[in-house]
């Protein structure tokens, strides 16, 4: 039986992550892969696919708004899901060969198979033809990720049914949709479609959209997506799903029928744990399927096994799966108490208009008793955003009121998943709201955006 040092169970960001991590650190490492191509949802069905069609969208809708550019252009009538994402392929298949490439360069084995645990140090791996082949590993990351959650009262045999995963396999725009769950894949789609002039409605359970954002953030995209048409329902709970020739009705608990011509269930995922032996370990998973680990991404049961990504909830976004894939790898092999800094973690929601955000939000300092103060600027007060013509974003930084060190930075508008990562840097530096006004930043930019904030914030002290 072959041995490695590490075997990675999913080429997933989590996974290609650790596995490179390992590599690097000169360690033997297997990686399994049940799909056809590594990469994960990630790349296949989810990050990857609905940016590309996000991007399409966001660029019609720019267009089609910005009376600026003097450009007059019309929607194609057979505008088509398909014909929206003609880059994915190209994207697709450049970012895959870059993935086995870096695998080859860096001497991870990859195999094609479904991987199951026979013993805490045996894999058993179920090739294509069905043929089976074990492998021993000193160390084995679980980073299997997830797939959309479908309750059982949903009947998603209807091609006009969907899930996060076939959505992206719509023929047709439709000209409605009912959205169930406002998470962050929800309000996504819920901006994508309404930019295509479809008339969405977005069912939440909850009493405000994405209540981890901060409250005023959190508000402005209920504004924004209400101005465009999106009709939300706030606190409602899907009960029942009935199709017929004509449309689907979603029945809420409150009595209220939404027929609309597709719907789309997007709230929560599951944890891709099932045939994976884990009983055989005494590996227990929660009501969702997820795996739950220390600190390290340690399995509580089998220190030697880590598990990471969506496979263990929370915050189950590409980004976070990358850190902690190489932060388990790294500590599988060199030990230490280095773990995810999630106060530096950014946050990114591909809306239109997107938001990111990083450090804390209004409504926690306020909570933890925080003298601080508030910064804000919006794209219209900045030459880059007259510009463009593009003025509805804004910029809102959180500082403490003594010593000016920067707490949190909150962003919506166009560049905002980039535009962050200025202010991540001066938090993670333990930075003050001087280091924007103290540095030429170039001209004209949307991170001008952060020199009329701090200096908006230092005026109010
Ligand atoms: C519509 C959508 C949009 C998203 N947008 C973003 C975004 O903008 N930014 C962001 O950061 N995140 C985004 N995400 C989330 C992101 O895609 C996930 O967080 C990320 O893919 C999780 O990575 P992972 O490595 O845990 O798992 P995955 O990417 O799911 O990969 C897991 C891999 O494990 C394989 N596998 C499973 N079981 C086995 C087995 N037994 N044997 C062998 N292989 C197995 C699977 O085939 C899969 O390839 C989005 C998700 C969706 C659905």
């Amino acid at each position: 039986m072959e041995s490695f040092d590490l075997i990675v169970i999913g080429s997933g960001p989590g996974g290609e992550k650790a596995a490179m991590q390992a590599a690097k650190l000169n360690k033997s490492v297997l990686m399994v892969e049940r799909g056809n191509q590594p990469g994960g949802a990630c790349m296949h069905t989810g990050t990857i696919p609905s940016k590309t069609l996000r991007e399409s969208v966001r660029f019609l809708s720019m267009v089609r708004q910005r009376s600026v550019y003097g450009i007059s252009v019309h929607q194609d009538e057979n505008l088509t899901v398909n014909s929206l994402m003609y880059r994915k392929r190209g994207a697709i298949g450049s970012l895959v060969e870059r993935l086995e490439g870096n695998f080859e360069r860096n001497g991870v084995k990859y195999i094609h198979g479904h991987a199951r645990f026979v013993d805490p140090h045996v894999i058993e791996v179920t090739g294509g033809a069905g043929k089976q082949e074990m492998y021993r590993g000193d160390h084995l990351i679980i980073a299997t990720g997830s797939r959309p959650y479908r309750p059982d009262f949903v009947d998603f045999s209807d091609p006009r049914v969907l899930d996060a995963d076939t959505v992206l396999n719509m023929q047709h725009i439709p000209k409605s949709i009912t959205i169930i769950g406002a998470g962050v894949i929800g309000c996504e789609y819920a901006t994508i479609f309404s930019n295509l002039g479809v008339k969405v409605n977005l069912v939440n359970p909850r009493q405000v959209l994405l209540d981890f954002l901060d409250q005023e953030i959190s508000n402005a995209l209920d504004y924004l997506m209400r101005d465009r048409g999106v009709r939300i329902r706030l606190s409602e709970v899907l009960e029942a799903v009935d199709t017929d020739d004509e449309s689907i009705s979603a029945y809420l608990e409150s009595g209220k029928v939404l027929k609309s011509e597709f719907l789309l269930y997007a709230n929560g995922r599951t944890g891709n744990t099932e045939d994976l032996g884990l009983e055989k370990l005494g590996i227990p998973v929660n009501s969702r399927k997820q795996i739950k680990v220390n600190r390290h991404f340690q399995v509580a049961e089998h220190p030697h096994i880590y598990a990471v990504g969506d496979v263990i909830g929370f915050p189950s976004l590409a980004a976070a799966a990358m850190d902690q894939g190489r932060l388990a790898a790294k500590h599988a092999f060199k030990g230490g108490s280095e773990t995810l800094d999630t106060n530096l973690m950014p946050t990114g929601i591909y809306t239109i208009p997107e938001i990111s955000f990083v450090g804390a939000t209004e409504e926690q300092l306020t909570r933890d008793k925080i003298p601080y103060e508030v910064g804000s600027s919006s794209y219209k007060e900045i030459a880059r955003g007259q510009i463009m013509g593009n003025t509805t974003g804004r910029l809102k930084l959180l500082f403490h009121r003594q010593n000016l060190k920067l707490l949190g930075v909150h962003i919506l508008g166009d560049e905002a998943t980039d535009l962050i990562h200025v202010g991540q840097a001066v938090l993670s530096f333990g930075g003050t709201i001087e280091y924007f006004f103290d540095r030429v930043l170039n001209y004209p930019t949307f991170s001008e955006c952060y020199r009329v904030a701090a200096l908006n914030g230092y005026n109010r002290l």
